[in-house]
């Protein structure tokens, strides 16, 4: 099947810094996937990253090159994928500011992000105009290349109902230049970071896809477990358990089951068990660490396959800003 023949899926990531085992339980495996059998287009929304993070943004030529290096070194393809920066295809801006103008406000002040984020970073003044506007921006992310298939997580749903009834209203006001975004309900594991709570880079306690094995046993060794089993005698419940969110997420179903079945008997230790998540990750992240070294020895690979993917990204959102600008009107005649 040629790439044209193929749905369109637009996905993305901001980058806040190298990309830990959540991330990949939680997109880059579904991603891998994907880019089998759909013209993916995976952006680095540093445009995103900026609403948010604005106060604080000087790593964020380190934390692109992070990101972009980790998904190469786990296996996304720019020869199968188009992976680009979201700031270097100017086009999401037009779009964004357009959709901008047609959007009712309560539509954006509904969105429970808006008010949840500023709770729980009250540290970040987050009560401004571009991040009331966050869910526009991820529409003309999604519309601008006319993607068909958006993966997300429950989480995200809301965001992408929201795009879904703002490209209808598009639709109604100037014609059927835009398909509507179909939503693909991706199962985003719980994962437990070193210290129980989620897996989260702001808490400070994630597993990094770039950790060398040495710092992973270690992080995985000193993690707690079970409260029950203060002694290798007492049976435990690994569905409490934050190790075993590890093991969820990355061992095969049948060693994990009977180490479950171990774990309720009292017939495994925790060392033990943790050694096999431990493993399992080595042997996951092996090649990973091989590319990773490779591209952080020349990191002008990186920035150039990031170029290539911007050029071709911008190629697709010209066409689709061309016919979004007739569309409306905006047109110039020769
Ligand atoms: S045996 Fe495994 S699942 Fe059970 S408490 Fe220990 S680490 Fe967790």
């Amino acid at each position: 099947m040629n790439q044209k023949s193929k749905k369109v899926v637009l996905s993305g990531m901001r980058p806040t810094g190298p990309l830990h085992l959540g991330h990949l339980a939680g997109a880059l495996r579904n991603w891998l996937d994907l880019q089998k059998k759909y013209h993916c287009f995976y952006s680095i929304v540093n445009w995103h990253a900026f609403s948010s993070d604005y106060q604080q943004f000087s790593h964020i030529r380190e934390y692109t090159f992070e990101v972009a290096a980790d998904w190469l070194s786990i296996g996304l393809d720019p020869e199968k994928s188009v992976l680009f920066l979201q700031s270097q295809v100017k086009e999401h801006a037009e779009l964004h500011l357009l959709l901008s103008m047609i959007i009712p406000l309560p539509w954006l002040q509904r969105v429970p992000t808006f008010k949840e984020m500023q709770r729980e970073l009250p540290d970040k003044e987050l009560n401004t105009y571009g991040f009331l506007g966050y869910p526009v921006l991820q529409t003309a992310d999604i519309l601008i290349y006319k993607a068909q298939v958006v993966p997300v997580g429950e989480d995200q749903s809301y965001h992408l109902e929201l795009a879904r009834e703002i490209t209808r209203r598009f639709n109604r006001l100037f014609g059927e230049v835009f398909p509507e975004p179909q939503t693909l309900l991706t199962e985003v594991p719980k994962l437990a970071g070193t210290d129980g709570r989620k897996m989260s880079k702001s808490y400070g306690n994630a597993i990094y896809l770039k950790d060398p094995p040495d710092v992973i046993r270690k992080k995985i060794s000193t993690m707690k477990t079970d409260i029950r089993r203060k002694r290798k005698s007492d049976p435990g419940v690994p569905e409490e358990c934050p190790v075993f969110t590890l093991h969820k997420a990355f061992v095969p179903r049948e060693k994990r089951d009977s180490l479950a079945r171990s774990c309720r008997t009292a017939q495994i230790g925790c060392l033990e068990c943790k050694k096999v998540v431990i493993d399992t990750l080595i042997h996951i992240l092996t090649p990973f660490w091989k590319t990773r070294r490779q591209l952080e020895q020349d990191q002008s690979q990186v920035w150039k396959i990031l170029d290539k993917g911007n050029q071709k990204a911008r190629t697709t959102a010209r066409k689709t800003m061309e016919e979004v600008r007739s569309a409306i009107g905006f047109a110039m005649k020769s």
